[in-house]
């Protein structure tokens, strides 16, 4: 019997499990797909994620940073946002007093650094290449597999991701929306030494953004309508750079396109984070529009205080009865408090900075363009803007 079972070993479920074990809880941890073995030959993945500083922290923390980082990331110190080329806002890491603003790593590096953490610790089990199958709850949660196997344990964690079906198992429902537009991601390899700047532009058509990856490669990010996007993927890879050169500003430097995908867009929040005793985290309790990387930080944010709500109950109730029914709710309950706010007001902001610049509407434009010129020179503001978006500040 396990403490903690986890269904999904993607990036936040992963650094749960890593987080649990060092509370001293047997866990559990299931995941479908067990990520490929990292080879320094393998050409970028096509998903990356902006680690921000509070995830990088919490990674170090959990051990997996070192092992991260023995692979290949791209650190960066420099933002830059704008509408119009005379309307920018730059960001730095200096401004701030910090070495760098976070790293651009592909998903699947952070996945197997937990990994390499995880393969550390004695008090996780982890069922690799297996799916979920049912999931059936009294006061002891039995999860079967796909292949017959079943996993007892007191608790069960959803990190499932957008679709998880720990959720739907437990009958929460959710709110939210698919968004009209949809995110084409071109990884690129260019003529230039590795970059330590990031930069979006606001078009009326909707953002399109560069991501700096390790040594010489990048990721593009093009927010389209569905029928442009897979008009887009279908072009031959020159005439995809013919269209990504008409459409991007000249910071961008030469690069030939390696390879291009495309994600939907869809903004949804679990209406509840806990239901007796499973606990949602990560994309499983929300997801949100990626146009400033906040989604998989946002679920390292949940586990930092989820892990801290449970440990301060742990410290007066001790393992066992920290996890009877009667005690969950306390905890996860806590967990719910803090994180519900923080995760809607990061959705709302980023659906209302979505519908202020993806328009040609001429007041908005001026506005958002003075908006901008003015943050660039506020001092105080920026900063506080930048410690939110590198999560140092809730
Ligand atoms: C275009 C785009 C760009 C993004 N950029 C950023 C960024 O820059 N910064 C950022 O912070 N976030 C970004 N995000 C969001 C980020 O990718 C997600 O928030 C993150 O992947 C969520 O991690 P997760 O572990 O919660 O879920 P997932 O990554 O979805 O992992 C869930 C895991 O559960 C497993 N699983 C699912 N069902 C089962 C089952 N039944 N049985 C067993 N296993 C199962 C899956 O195989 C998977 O490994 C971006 C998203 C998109 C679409």
């Amino acid at each position: 019997m396990f403490d903690f079972s986890i269904v999904g070993g993607g990036m936040v479920g992963a650094t749960m499990a890593l987080g649990l074990n060092e509370l001293g809880f047997k866990v559990a941890l299931i995941e479908a797909n067990k990520p490929k073995e990292f080879e320094a030959s393998q050409e970028p993945d096509k998903r990356v994620s902006a680690i921000n500083l509070h995830s990088e922290q919490l990674l170090n923390k959990l051990g997996a940073w070192q092992f991260i980082q023995q692979m290949r990331v791209c650190v960066y110190r420099r933002l830059s946002v704008w509408d119009e080329e005379s309307c920018r806002t730059d960001f730095s890491c200096q401004s701030i007093g910090k070495s760098h603003l976070g790293h651009i790593i592909e998903n699947r590096i952070v996945q197997l650094g937990l990994l390499g953490a995880i393969e550390k610790t004695s008090n996780i089990t982890c069922f690799w290449d297996h799916k979920v199958d049912s999931i059936q709850s009294e006061n002891v949660t039995t999860i079967k597999l796909n292949n017959g196997v079943k996993v007892n344990s007191k608790i069960v964690v959803g990190a499932d991701g957008g679709n998880s079906l720990v959720r739907q198992m437990a009958n929460i429902g959710v709110q939210g929306w698919q968004y009209n537009q949809q995110a084409l991601a071109i990884n690129i390899k260019t003529n230039t030494p590795q970059q330590d700047i990031t930069w979006q532009q606001f078009t009326p058509k909707g953002p399109i953004a560069y991501l700096p990856l390790y040594d010489s490669y990048g990721s593009l990010v093009w927010y389209n309508h569905a029928k442009d996007v897979q008009h887009l993927k279908n072009l031959t890879k020159d005439k995809l750079k013919q269209e990504i050169l008409k459409t991007f500003p000249d910071d961008l430097v030469d690069f030939d396109v390696l390879s291009v995908t495309s994600f939907p867009l869809t903004r949804m929040h679990a209406n509840q984070y806990s239901k007796h005793n499973t606990v949602l985290v990560g994309d499983a309790a929300h997801t949100i529009n990626p146009l400033a990387g906040q989604g998989v930080n946002l679920g390292f944010k949940d586990i930092a205080v989820l892990l801290e709500e449970l440990s301060k109950k742990l410290d007066t109730l001790g393992h066992t009865k920290v996890l009877e029914p009667a005690n969950q709710h306390t905890w996860m309950a806590s967990y719910e408090k803090r994180r519900r706010k923080h995760n809607l007001s990061m959705m709302s902001g980023m659906d209302l900075l979505y519908a202020a610049f993806s328009n040609d509407v001429a007041p908005l434009k001026l506005i958002r363009n003075l908006g901008l010129k003015l943050a660039n020179r506020a001092g105080l503001l920026k900063k506080q803007a930048l410690k939110y978006a590198i999560g140092l500040n809730e």
